[in-house]
């Protein structure tokens, strides 16, 4: 793919647009950047442009530029603007970051593809956490940390046997037309971003995608328990592995727990142990759940997924287990940040949607206050509800979606006290009241954070704040 002298539009400026037109400017291109925000507020990102000479179109977006351009690329998060929808119209290509990065990658680079509505970053960095062991020159980013898949392109991992892994969310796949990995993961299609899809139908849709473009020796890896998922593999064109963490399941090719569920039983086929006789045979591996120090179900949905992307590359069992043992979890998901009289504080500020909050509660070993709200998007409280019950202690509200939540709790008639806070610190010191010894105060929010915060990130350090200023022992 040729860049040099075309005509190119990159909409957003957040990270990845600048990674995006420092890429298209070192390749020759005309790169204009494009962002709704006015350039007093972009200003980090401008100076780090500075040096690459772009046309900045910056507090809004003007028509003619994106019908005229020989190529709209566009960052992670931003809509499908009318000015994308008419550039189409006008025959201009309108591409997703990942699918530009696709088409510079290798041809014989290992892409391993990973999407869900949760789960995605845990299963990436685990993933990339076993490639790392691997001794093969590795990349791990997309939507994860601070490495867009567009820097994988000049990455070391970018050869022949090299292995990129790349979280993916929806809203990318939403523009593409070839992105394929070797393998495609898909963890789970709960509700999220209706905001944004208007549809389960169609949100499912999109998550699929990231198996539309798959060929027969590809691998698909598909959760076996979620029908959203399911449905979404039926037609695809790559071998279909499935994984269920239910007590008692197990699957056909694919991943489930032992009956002790002390163990991650894979069922493989032969061929992917190197044995290139074993045509159609299938061998079954086991994976003591002890050598990975995240916790809960969902971390094991998420092992699973990890484990067989990584065999399916033909990374051999003991570099699994070495990847494993060494694996921490990421900041703001289910991390203990403080305690205070045997109370304590755990940041889960990437629960960011209703099932990632359920997920992360059910089960959880302390009964919990929960401070929850932010910005609404448009699901159902009930799953958070349900899994809350006999467990939470209160209820302490933020942001916008506070009343919605209050509502939603007061229909499912919970027994526990909902009080509204007027910021972080106010949260806080509310939950910390109506928590007891022994007891744990969880942010975990179900809602976006973007009314009050940054992101989900600056939710969390703001949490943390508020931790210690009510006399927590921070860690
Ligand atoms: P994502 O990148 O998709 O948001 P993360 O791995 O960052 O996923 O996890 C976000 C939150 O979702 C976690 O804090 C946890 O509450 C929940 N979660 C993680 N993995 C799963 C899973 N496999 N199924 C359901 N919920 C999950």
């Amino acid at each position: 793919m040729e860049l040099r002298g075309k005509k190119v539009m990159v909409v957003g400026l957040a990270q990845t647009g600048v990674a995006l037109a420092r890429f298209c400017a070192q390749r020759g291109a005309q790169v204009t950047v494009t962002d709704a925000k006015p350039a007093e507020k972009l200003s980090a990102q401008v100076a780090q442009l500075a040096q690459v000479g772009v046309t900045w179109e910056l507090g809004g977006h003007v028509l003619a530029s994106f019908t005229s351009a020989d190529l709209v690329v566009v960052s992670p998060g931003v809509p499908d603007l009318a000015e994308m929808k008419a550039a189409r119209a006008a025959g201009v290509p309108v591409w997703a970051e990942i699918e530009l990065a696709f088409r510079f990658l290798h041809p014989e680079a290992v892409l391993l593809a990973i999407t869900g509505t949760n789960g995605k970053s845990t299963t990436t960095a685990l993933t990339g956490a076993l490639c790392a062991q691997s001794g093969r020159p590795s990349f791990c980013g997309g939507n994860l940390g601070n490495m867009p898949l567009i820097d994988a392109v000049d990455h070391p991992a970018n050869v022949a046997g090299g292995l990129i892994v790349a979280e993916v969310a929806a809203f990318m796949l939403e523009h593409c037309s070839t992105f394929r990995g070797k393998v495609g993961v898909l963890t789970n299609v709960t509700e999220d971003h209706l905001d944004r899809f208007g549809t389960m139908e169609r949100y499912a849709e999109m998550k699929g995608r990231i198996w539309d473009w798959q060929r027969a020796d590809d691998v698909a890896i598909a959760n076996a328990a979620d029908e959203w998922t399911m449905r979404e593999t039926h037609g695809i064109s790559s071998q279909l592995l499935t994984f269920d963490s239910r007590p008692g399941a197990s699957v056909e090719r694919g991943a489930f727990l032992s009956a002790d569920r002390k163990e991650i039983v894979l069922r493989i086929p032969a061929a992917w142990g190197g044995d290139a006789r074993a045509s159609g045979a299938l061998v079954e591996e086991r994976y003591p759940t002890s050598d990975l120090v995240i916790i809960g179900n969902h971390n094991l949905e998420n092992a699973m997924c990890a484990y067989l992307s990584a065999r399916a590359v033909g990374l051999p069992a003991e570099v699994l287990r070495r990847g494993a043992a060494a694996y921490r979890p990421l900041p703001h998901r289910m991390e203990l940040v403080g305690e205070l009289d045997d109370i304590l504080f755990y940041d889960d500020s990437k629960g960011t949607n209703v099932a990632s909050v359920a997920a992360s509660v059910r089960g959880f070993p302390r009964p919990l206050v929960l401070i929850a709200g932010g910005v609404d998007k448009g699901g159902s409280y009930q799953p958070m509800l349900e899994a809350l019950a006999g467990q939470c202690k209160g209820m302490v509200l933020i942001g916008k979606a506070a009343p919605i939540i209050r509502e939603a709790a007061a229909q499912h008639g919970v027994s526990y006290p909902v009080v509204d806070a007027s910021d972080m610190h106010d949260a806080v010191r509310r939950a910390a009241a109506l928590a007891a010894t022994g007891d744990a105060v969880v942010l975990s929010p179900a809602c976006s954070s973007y009314d009050m915060f940054q992101n989900f990130e600056h939710r969390g350090r703001v949490f943390r704040e508020a931790v210690a200023a009510v006399g927590a022992r921070t860690r």
